[in-house]
């Protein structure tokens, strides 16, 4: 984000938000306070701390120093006025859910959110009865003709996963807001430094922070920043839910976002070349990245993403699983595993990864290719990233 004169820029705000408190023994960097009790021997300070009328923690399960470091840079990474952490992103997405629906509300959504979205989605609200109505990701026209019929909540994610989707979000906040709904964005993939969904129109952006706000594949982290009052609602259900977010892995996310701009630069720029490069191989039938003019939805993003499109994308290789069953274990700069937004480049098809549980028809009814292969970028030079996918390619078209 670049920004009005009194706002430093966000790269700024991701090494400084935050750490600005005066911490024991003077430390310049965030201790990881263990302590599950804070004491008191004034009780009316006590008191007044419990009931939030001064500032002051009690319990962990509630807050703890090290996490609220951690929420207040996120708060101020994406323009909020107030931010409340968790164990996981899901915890940070079912939390948030639960406490905006009520029994005989609905939610509208679209097909392609992230796996554990999508079975809040289709299980565990429905058996409250809550109705989700989940729309043609990328069809504008059915998500406002849903929107219209009045739902409690927006809940949308851009780009999507796996393949990478792009959502207006401004156009959909709007009729949203017009229709009295709370629009939720979850922020994961595009992270603070690429897109500000709440200068968008949405009233919480949510994270699973163990991805990119993190970025090093070391600790679990879920977070919801916006409005004051409903994070406020959220945060009296955390409570109680007890989904909260360890000290040890805030300092862990904490320390990753110092990074958190350098990185995703990067990141942004890897996919960017990698995108384009692998559109013109022919062993790869389709690319799909934000980025890339020929994406569909590349004019939006490059409206709504102006920090870049994003370390995420994912393409389509010719053949049959086989090829993709030859292609991935010759990787040699990549993770395959069930993550991404690490500094470490990571892969994974969605036909054994996010979209495992589904059949081939399944899939495919949801537009994902069996030779779909999903490739997060990490931090490592580009041209390393771009042989290693040659001789991954060639090696898998001899049949080798
Ligand atoms: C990983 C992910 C989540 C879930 O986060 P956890 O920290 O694994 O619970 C939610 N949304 C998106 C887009 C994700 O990639």
């Amino acid at each position: 984000m670049s920004d009005a004169a009194n706002r430093p820029h966000v790269r700024t705000q991701a090494v400084w938000a935050g750490e600005g408190g005066v911490f024991m023994g003077r430390a310049t960097q965030v201790p990881v306070v263990h302590s599950v009790s804070f004491g008191y021997d004034d009780l009316d300070e006590w008191k007044a701390a419990s009931l939030g009328e001064v500032p002051g923690h009690i319990y962990g399960r509630n807050t703890n120093p090290t996490v609220a470091v951690f929420e207040e840079k996120v708060r101020v990474l994406e323009g909020a006025e107030a931010a409340t952490s968790f164990s996981t992103g899901m915890a940070a997405i079912s939390d948030t859910l639960f406490t905006l629906l009520e029994p005989g509300q609905r939610v509208v959504s679209v097909v392609d959110t992230y796996g554990g979205t999508n079975r809040m989605f289709s299980e565990f609200l429905p058996r409250v009865g809550v109705e989700a109505t989940l729309c043609p990701t990328a069809d504008h026209d059915a998500i406002e003709a849903a929107i219209d019929e009045a739902p409690r909540v927006l809940y949308l994610e851009s780009p999507t996963n796996p393949t990478c989707k792009v959502l207006d979000l401004a156009r959909l906040a709007a009729r949203a807001r017009s229709k009295g709904a709370i629009v939720v964005v979850d922020n994961t993939f595009a992270t603070p430094i690429n897109q500000h969904p709440l200068e968008l129109g949405a009233h919480l952006v949510l994270h699973s922070a163990t991805k990119f706000l993190g970025g090093h594949a070391d600790a679990l982290g879920g977070v919801v920043a916006g409005d004051k009052d409903l994070v406020e609602s959220i945060f009296r259900r955390r409570e109680i839910t007890g989904a909260t977010l360890h000290p040890e892995a805030a300092y862990l996310l904490l320390r990753g976002m110092k990074t958190l701009a350098l990185r995703v630069e990067r990141q942004n720029a890897n996919a960017m070349t990698v995108a384009r490069w692998l559109a013109a191989r022919p062993e790869v039938a389709d690319v799909f990245y934000p980025g890339l003019e020929s994406h569909p939805g590349h004019d939006v993003a490059k409206r709504q993403m102006p920090g870049g499109f994003g370390g995420v994308l994912s393409f389509q290789l010719h053949g049959d699983f086989d090829v993709v069953k030859r292609f991935l274990p010759r990787l040699r700069w990549a993770h395959r595993a069930a993550n991404l937004g690490a500094v470490e480049t990571v892969v994974a098809p969605p036909a054994t990864g996010s979209h495992v549980e589904l059949t081939a028809a399944e899939r495919a009814a949801l537009g994902i290719p069996e030779t779909l292969v999903r490739y997060s970028c990490g931090i490592e030079d580009v041209n390393d990233l771009i042989a290693d996918l040659a001789q991954a390619l060639e090696a898998s078209r001899r049949g080798a």
